[in-house]
């Protein structure tokens, strides 16, 4: 959601654009390409980067600043603030020495950030990790970190084959997105190596077809899967102004239809200076957690239907993201409207 912070005068506003090319190191004669970089800055003792992306437009350039700042990303598993047995589940997977986990949401939804904290839960001293991303976004200590670069023919299937040569323990695979990738990580995370990527898909059982439709053999993904992890991000409440409101008898219902019962208290935003009348501070993550167990391996193999799969989840411990939302609503943390305009209408 935008927040206009500021109006200034073009000229302003062309020297400003020029500057920030010079920081990112970005050629200032071009002005009708698409062009990007990036730069760091020292603020107090830490480092923050930035991402920067110019693209041309009718009059002149339009630059987006990224802010890459750990300060404000989770770092560890306790951070992501997941509900008490997803973190246990999530927990035990990552100390595992082999299987696949997979996370999934569309662009911007935290993925990345989320991996990362993962990736963070490991000892590096004691394993070999090793990660090949499409960039680099965040330097991990003691973590081998290998940027892709397709154009020089270093795509995420050949640099998983070669760095499977070098005895990882953990890979991180940055996103799997061909069938070939698909393949060889699957293979890897059943011969004793603990497996994480991404893929593009919006839910858990989503992702599960989708690594069929890259061409993975069910008995591949049967075996190898250990948990998937579906991921938004919706914004919280403003602590500071956010006002208590009686939750509407329609609300109550829709709650009530994802187990989320017993609530009659939730706050609506109200907006004041600390968040510039916004209603919102910060951002929250929603997640969809899925382990797998042996009913669903059992599905996979058996070729099943989406509806047949839905049914198989059941069997596990299961919250969808909508559920995993309205639990957020129920804790004064977000709103209703805001679940749904981030999920989804259903
Ligand atoms: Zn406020």
């Amino acid at each position: 959601m935008m927040v206009s912070i500021l109006q200034m005068h073009a000229s302003i506003a062309r020297r400003l654009l020029r500057v920030v090319k010079v920081l990112a190191d970005i050629d200032i004669a071009l002005s009708k390409s698409v062009q990007d970089g990036h730069f760091s800055a020292w603020i107090g003792s830490r480092r923050v980067d930035y991402r920067v992306s110019y693209t041309p437009a009718m009059f002149g350039q339009k630059l987006v600043l990224r802010v890459l700042d750990l300060a404000n990303a989770p770092t560890h598993l306790k951070d992501l603030k997941l509900p008490t047995w997803m973190e246990r589940d999530v927990g035990q997977v990552v100390r595992q020495d082999s299987g696949m986990v997979l996370m999934c949401g569309p662009t911007g939804s935290g993925k990345t950030t989320t991996l990362y904290a993962l990736i963070r839960e490991i000892d590096v001293t004691l394993r070999n990790v090793i990660t090949i991303e499409d960039p680099v976004e965040y330097q991990i200590e003691g973590v081998t970190q290998i940027p892709i670069n397709e154009s020089q023919g270093n795509s995420f299937s050949t640099m998983l084959r070669s760095v499977l040569r070098q005895d990882p323990d953990v890979i991180l695979v940055g996103e799997i997105r061909d069938p070939e990738t698909a393949r060889i990580a699957m293979q890897a995370a059943i011969t004793g190596h603990l497996v994480f990527s991404t893929v593009h898909a919006q839910d858990v059982i989503g992702t599960i077809f989708r690594l069929l439709n890259l061409g993975v053999e069910s008995y591949l993904l049967a075996s190898g899967l250990h948990l998937v992890l579906a991921q938004r991000l919706v914004r919280e409440l403003c602590p500071h102004c956010k006002s208590p409101q009686k939750l509407s008898p329609a609300d109550m219902m829709r709650l009530d239809r994802y187990g989320v019962t017993g609530v009659t208290k939730v706050y609506a935003p109200r907006g004041c200076s600390r968040c510039l009348d916004t209603g919102h501070i910060g951002r929250r993550a929603v997640f969809e957690l899925l382990s797998a167990n042996d009913d669903l391996r059992d599905a996979i193999l058996a070729d099943t239907q989406i509806q047949d799969m839905r049914k198989a989840i059941r069997s596990t411990m299961f919250a969808s993201l909508r559920e995993s939302g309205y639990r957020l609503v129920a804790e004064g943390v977000t709103t209703v409207e805001e679940i749904d305009r981030v999920v989804g209408a259903d």
